[in-house]
């Protein structure tokens, strides 16, 4: 296949691109390099089978691909609240555009949802099923609103146009290659603690969220490009079911380290979610996927690739 990744030079899209390649396919990622670096995919630039593009999704571009993986949007909120328009912007019209292309070329095309569109949900866990719980006007909107229209146009271009779509929510990720100033949880503690410095816990440390690690989320994603049943369109949660706290999560990496970590509390962002955790029923019926890595684990691995990039 000849497969477009937009948002490729990210932490998730530039696994993907490897992913995809040694699987055989030919692949072009696109990004404009706002929180991802041509770093992540520098190992790939000579290849032959890997081309990459800097452009931006809000802009209309035309390409002859098979699968589009919609990746392109800043997913940490530091980096979507910073332009939160451009953030609704390449939501919204970055869809679109890849939408437009998907039915053009008829292309199948995998859009990133995430589980910000449950937002500070009512129901526990979340099931795909649950509407939501999103306020419209908060400082997060920007980022949940955007990816909830993303599904919208899907599911319009689907009904409307027969666009042969995917939607993955993909539930907090983590793991090597995320940014060192990307400012999500795992990434944050384990830079904090590898310097030395006092780990910041939001709020008193007792929300929860469920991590999973990057190459469980790529095998998800590509499950359910490959995934040929009537109920295709159908959304689609990939995610881990192992909840802790963020008190928990220090204690874990603590555990890791091998030693005492100091932290420090902070004011909890306005609307951040008290609970989180996805139920992966459909995942696992449908496409016999799973999460495998535990997430003492994923921290091991995680650590080992901020301690070579810091050098450390
Ligand atoms: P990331 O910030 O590392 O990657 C996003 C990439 O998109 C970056 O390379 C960035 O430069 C690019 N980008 C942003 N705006 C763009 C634009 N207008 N045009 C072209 N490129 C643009 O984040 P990530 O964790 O790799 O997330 C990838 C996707 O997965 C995002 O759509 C995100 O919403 C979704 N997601 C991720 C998580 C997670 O926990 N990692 C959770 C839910 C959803
Ligand atoms: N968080 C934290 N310290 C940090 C960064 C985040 O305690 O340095 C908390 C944050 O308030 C949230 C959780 O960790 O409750 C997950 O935050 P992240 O930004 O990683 O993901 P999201 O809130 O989008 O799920």
């Amino acid at each position: 296949m000849r497969v477009l990744v937009t948002g490729g030079a990210g932490f998730l899209g530039s696994h993907l691109c490897d992913r995809l390649l040694s699987g055989g396919h030919e692949v072009i990622a696109l990004d404009n390099l706002f929180t991802g670096s041509k770093g992540t995919i520098a190992h790939l630039l000579n290849r032959p089978d890997f081309e990459f593009i800097r452009h931006d999704v809000v802009n209309p571009i035309l390409l002859e691909v098979d699968w589009i993986f919609n990746l392109a949007c800043p997913a940490s909120p530091i980096h979507y609240q910073y332009n939160p328009v451009k953030t609704v912007k390449t939501s919204v019209m970055g869809t679109l555009n890849m939408l437009g292309m998907a039915k053009r070329v008829r292309a199948r095309m995998l859009q990133a949802s995430t589980s910000e569109i449950y937002g500070n949900p009512t129901e526990h866990p979340q099931t795909e099923s649950y509407w939501g719980n999103v306020n419209p006007i908060g400082p997060r909107s920007c980022y949940d609103e955007g990816k909830r229209v993303a599904e919208t146009l899907m599911m319009d271009y689907h009904r409307q146009n027969d666009v042969d779509v995917r939607i993955v929510r993909i539930f907090n990720t983590y793991g090597p290659r995320m940014a060192v100033g990307d400012g999500r949880v795992i990434s944050n503690f384990v830079v904090q603690a590898l310097r030395g410095e006092t780990l910041t816990v939001y709020g008193d440390g007792s929300q929860t969220r469920c991590f999973c690690y990057v190459d469980d989320m790529i095998d998800g994603l590509v499950a359910l490009m490959q995934y040929e049943g009537n109920d295709s369109a159908e959304p689609v949660n990939i995610g881990s079911g192992d909840e802790r706290s963020m008190n928990e999560v220090v204690s874990c990496l603590s555990e890791v380290l091998g030693r005492k970590l100091d932290i420090a509390h902070h004011p909890l962002p306005e609307n951040d979610p008290v609970r989180r955790r996805p139920d992966t029923t459909r995942a696992q019926q449908r496409l016999s996927w799973q999460p495998r890595t535990e997430l003492t684990e994923g921290l091991r691995r995680t650590v080992d690739y901020f301690r070579e990039t810091l050098k450390i």
